[in-house]
C-alpha cells in the first residue's frame, strides 16, 4: 500500500525517487508527489491519479540532490493534489511523507490548531509535519525533533521527512509501515519495499517499529524514541529487480498467472522426500517432538490469504488429522483470542507487510504462542517477526490481485500437511500418492493455462451480467470464495460466494436467468449433492457453469470446464486455474484496470 522513496547522496535525485515510485506503483494509489531539496529550498510537487501525472508537473530538470517521494493511497482526505503527500509545515520548510494512520490526528490537530496552527489537508499525515516542526524549532535536531513528537503520536507510521535549514539530511521512522534504508556508496536511498532499492544496492537496513534513521549521504545513524543507539550492520537482500515490466503479457495480472507452472516447481524444489514419503522445511526451527506436541493449528490471514489458509486448513485436516482452522487476522486480534500453548499457529500474507496479520502474529507472540509466517516476500516484516516460517519463493506478484501466490500457498500447505501427516499417522503408500500428485502439478498446470482461451471464451460471454453466485462444498467451497473474489475485484462484477449446501437456505431467492452460477465441482463423495443443486439452481432458470473434475458430472450445464483430477490434497490449485482466468478475461471484457484495480492496494499496510 502507498510508496515512500528517499534518496540523499551526489547524484539527481528527481529521476532517482521517480524510477523509486515506478517501481512501488504496483501497489495500488491514487495520487503522488515528490520534494525535492536545492540548496536552501524545498520544492513540493504533486499529483492527483498516476505517476505520469506527476512526471508531467515536474521540472525537466533540477539540481537538488536530496528528495523524497510518495504514492498516497487515501484513508483520511479524498485523493486529490492537496491531499496528497508530501506535506510540509506552514513555513514550507519542512517536507514529510507519511504512510500509515494516526489514529490521534484529530486530537493532536485541535491541539495544534489551539496553538495557532492551520491546515490545508484533510489527512492525518500534515498534523505530522506540523508537530515535528514544532518540536524542531527548540533546538534545530531535526532527529531529536521527530523522538519527541512521535512519542505523542498514535497509531501507524513509516515517514520520511527534511527540513530546509538541514541540506542533505533525512529522517525517517516507524512503526508498523515497513521502512527500508538501502546503503550505497557515499548516497543513501530510503524505500518502503526493497524493490525500490533493488536496482540500486543490496545493503540494506530494516528499521524496526519505535526506530528513527537519519541518513547522510555518508552515514545512517538508527536511534529509538528514547535516543538510544541501535548499533545496526546493513543485511544483504537478493531480490530480483524484475518489478518493472509484463513482458510479452498484456498485464502483470497475466504474467503471474502464466508463471504458476514455473512458481509452483519452485516452492517444492529441495522440499519433497521420496524416500520418506514426506516433506522437508528448512526455516520452521522445529523439532518434530515440538510439532508432536501440537493439538490443533490455526491459520491466519487477510483477503486471499485468507481464503488460501482456509483451503489449507482443510488440506491439513485431510492428511495430518489434526483440527485445523482459519480466521481473519483483522478479526482475531481484537477479540482477546485465547491463545493456546498446543496450537500452533500460521500468519499468511503475500507481502508479509500486511498490518492487521502482523498484529495478529505479534498478539500470538506477546501470549506466548508459537506462530510461524507463510510470505513470499523475504525478509519483509511478518517473516522477521515470526522468524520461521515457509517461503513461497514465488518471485515479485506486482498485479493487486494474488493469482501465483495464492496457488503457491495452497502448495505450500499440502506440503506441511504432508509432512505433519508423515510424522502422524500418514502411511508411507499415501504419502507417495500425495508426492506423485505434486510432481505432475506443474506440468498439469501449464496445460491449463495453454487452454486460456476456452476460459475467455467462457469469461465473455458472462461478462455482461452485474451478479454471479459462486458454489461449491469442502474446498470447493474454498475455492468458490476465491473465484468470487477474484471476479468482484477486478471485473466489479457482484460476486458472492456460498456453500452450495447452503444455497436453498436463503439465497436461491435470487436466483435467476440473469443470475449466473459458477459451481466448483470435484470428483468426490459430494459429487451427487452438488449435482443436486446444481438441478435446483437450473430449475429457477439461473445460467451454471460448472468447473468440475472430468467426467464428475452428468448434469446439463450452460458451460462446462472440465479439469483432471490427481489428488484431493493438490486438486484445489487445479480447479483454482480456469478460475483465475475467468476473472482476468471478464475484467477485459468491461474494460477494467485489471493490474491496478479502484480502491486496492496490494500489500495492507494500514488497518
Ligand atoms: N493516512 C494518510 C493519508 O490519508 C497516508 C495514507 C497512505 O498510507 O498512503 O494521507
Amino acid at each position: 500500500m502507498c510508496g515512500i522513496v528517499g534518496y540523499v547522496g551526489s547524484r539527481a535525485a528527481m529521476p532517482i525517487l521517480m524510477a523509486g515510485l515506478g517501481q512501488l506503483e504496483y501497489r495500488g494509489y491514487d495520487s503522488a508527489g515528490v520534494a525535492l531539496q536545492r540548496k536552501g529550498a524545498i520544492d513540493v510537487i504533486k499529483a492527483c491519479g498516476r505517476l505520469s501525472a506527476l512526471q508531467a508537473a515536474l521540472p525537466k530538470r533540477s539540481s537538488a540532490t536530496t528528495g523524497i517521494g510518495h504514492t498516497r493511497w487515501a484513508t483520511h482526505g479524498e485523493p486529490n493534489e492537496r491531499n496528497a503527500h508530501p506535506h510540509t509545515d506552514a513555513a514550507g520548510k519542512l517536507a514529510l511523507v507519511h504512510n500509515g494512520i494516526v489514529e490521534n490526528a484529530a486530537e493532536l490537530r485541535r491541539h495544534l490548531e489551539g496553538k495557532g496552527v492551520t491546515f490545508r489537508s484533510e489527512t492525518d499525515s500534515e498534523v505530522l509535519a506540523a508537530l515535528i516542526s514544532g518540536e524542531f524549532e527548540r533546538d534545530g535536531d531535526l532527529l531529536a525533533a521527530t523522538q519527541r513528537a512521535l512519542v505523542r503520536v498514535v497509531g501507524t507510521y513509516g515517514i520520511a521527512l527534511m527540513h530546509e535549514d538541514l541540506p542533505g539530511e533525512i529522517v525517517a521512522a516507524r512503526n508498523g509501515s515497513p521502512v527500508i534504508v538501502g546503503v550505497g556508496d557515499h548516497e543513501m536511498f530510503l524505500a518502503s519495499d526493497a524493490a525500490a532499492l533493488a536496482p540500486y544496492t543490496r545493503q540494506v537496513v530494516y528499521l524496526e517499529d519505535g526506530e528513527v534513521v537519519r541518513l547522510k549521504a555518508r552515514s545512517y545513524e538508527v536511534q529509538d524514541f528514547h535516543a538510544i543507539v541501535a548499533e545496526r550492520a546493513p543485511a544483504t537482500i537478493d531480490i530480483e529487480a524484475t518489478l518493472a515490466s509484463s513482458g510479452e503479457h498484456a498485464h502483470f495480472t497475466l504474467k503471474e498467472m502464466h508463471e504458476q507452472p514455473q512458481t509452483l516447481a519452485r516452492l517444492m524444489s529441495g522440499r519433497l522426500d521420496e524416500r520418506f514419503s514426506t516433506a522437508h522445511f528448512g526455516g520452521l526451527n522445529l523439532s518434530a517432538k515440538e510439532l508432536m506436541g501440537f493439538k490443533r493449528i490455526k491459520l491466519l490471514g487477510c483477503g486471499s490469504a485468507l481464503i488460501s489458509a482456509d483451503i489449507g486448513a482443510r488440506t491439513i485436516e485431510r492428511l495430518a488429522r489434526i483440527p485445523a482452522d482459519a480466521e481473519s487476522a483483522a478479526e482475531f486480534r481484537y477479540r482477546n483470542p485465547i491463545i493456546d500453548p498446543d496450537t500452533l499457529y500460521f500468519a499468511v500474507s503475500q507481502s508479509g507487510e500486511t498490518y492487521d496479520t502482523l498484529a495478529a502474529v505479534q498478539e500470538v507472540q506477546r501470549k506466548g504462542g508459537t506462530v510461524l509466517g507463510v510470505v513470499n516476500v523475504v525478509g519483509s516484516s511478518i517473516a522477521r517477526q515470526c522468524g520461521a516460517g515457509i517461503y513461497l519463493h514465488a518471485g515479485p506478484e506486482v498485479a493487486v490481485v494474488s493469482t501465483k501466490t495464492f496457488a503457491s500457498t495452497l502448495a505450500a500447505f499440502t506440503l506441511f500437511a504432508l509432512y505433519l501427516g508423515r510424522m502422524r499417522d500418514l502411511s508411507p503408500a499415501e504419502g507417495a500418492r500425495v508426492i506423485a500428485a505434486l510432481q505432475a502439478l506443474p506440468e498439469h498446470v501449464q496445460r491449463l493455462v495453454d487452454r486460456a482461451d476456452e476460459f475467455e471464451a467462457v469469461a465473455k460471454r458472462y461478462a455482461g451480467y452485474d451478479r454471479a453466485y459462486f458454489v461449491g462444498r469442502g474446498e470447493g467451497f474454498g475455492l468458490a470464495r476465491e473465484g468470487a473474489l477474484k471476479l468482484k475485484e477486478i471485473s466489479y462484477i457482484h460476486a458472492e460466494a456460498y456453500p452450495a449446501s447452503e444455497l436453498k437456505h436463503g439465497p436461491l431467492a435470487l436466483i435467476d436467468p440473469q443470475t449466473p452460477t459458477f459451481a466448483i465441482v470435484p470428483k468426490d463423495d459430494l459429487v451427487a449433492k452438488n449435482a443436486s443443486t446444481i438441478a435446483e439452481i437450473r430449475t429457477r432458470k439461473g445460467p451454471v457453469v460448472a468447473i468440475c473434475h472430468e467426467g464428475a458430472l452428468d448434469e446439463t450445464v450452460e458451460d462446462r470446464i472440465e479439469v483432471p483430477a490427481l489428488h484431493p490434497a493438490v486438486d484445489p490449485i487445479l480447479l483454482l486455474i480456469p478460475l483465475q482466468f475467468i476473472a482476468y478475461h471478464a475484467a477485459l471484457a468491461r474494460g477494467c484496470d485489471v493490474d491496478k484495480p479502484r480502491n486496492l492496494a496490494k500489500s495492507v499496510t494500514v488497518e
